[in-house]
C-alpha cells in the first residue's frame, strides 16, 4: 500500500515530508517525526522499518489532534504511550474498523 503523501484531520490538510535519514531536519537525531503545525507539514523521517514507521505517523497525527482540541502543551510521554496502544488496537481489530468507517445511517 501507498504511503501517505498527506493526511486530512477535520478538513485540515497536512502534508506527508519523507525525509532521509540523514536529512538533519528532524534536529534531534533520534526523532523520528515532526510535525510544523502552523506550516501543517509532517516530517517523517525514512529508513526505520514499516511499523515502526507507521507508528512515528500516528504519534503525529495524536500531537494534531490534541493540538485541534486543546491549546495546551502537549504530554509527550502521553503521546508516545497512546501511539503504539492505538496502532495495536486499530491493526488488530478489523471488526472494530470496519464498524467505526460504517456510513451514518
Ligand atoms: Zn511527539
Amino acid at each position: 500500500m501507498k504511503r501517505p503523501e498527506s493526511i486530512v484531520v477535520l478538513g485540515q490538510r497536512f502534508t506527508v515530508h519523507w525525509e532521509p535519514y540523514d536529512a538533519g531536519l528532524l534536529n534531534e537525531p533520534d526523532k523520528a517525526g515532526r510535525t510544523d503545525l502552523m506550516q501543517q507539514v509532517m516530517h517523517i523521517r525514512q529508513g526505520a522499518g514499516f511499523h515502526q514507521t507507521r507508528e512515528t505517523v500516528l504519534h503525529e497525527l495524536i500531537h494534531v489532534c490534541l493540538n485541534l482540541v486543546s491549546s495546551r502543551e502537549h504530554d509527550e510521554e502521553l503521546v508516545a504511550g497512546l501511539a503504539p496502544v492505538l496502532l495495536e488496537l486499530l491493526r488488530r481489530d478489523g471488526q472494530l474498523m470496519d464498524w467505526l468507517r460504517e456510513p451514518d445511517e
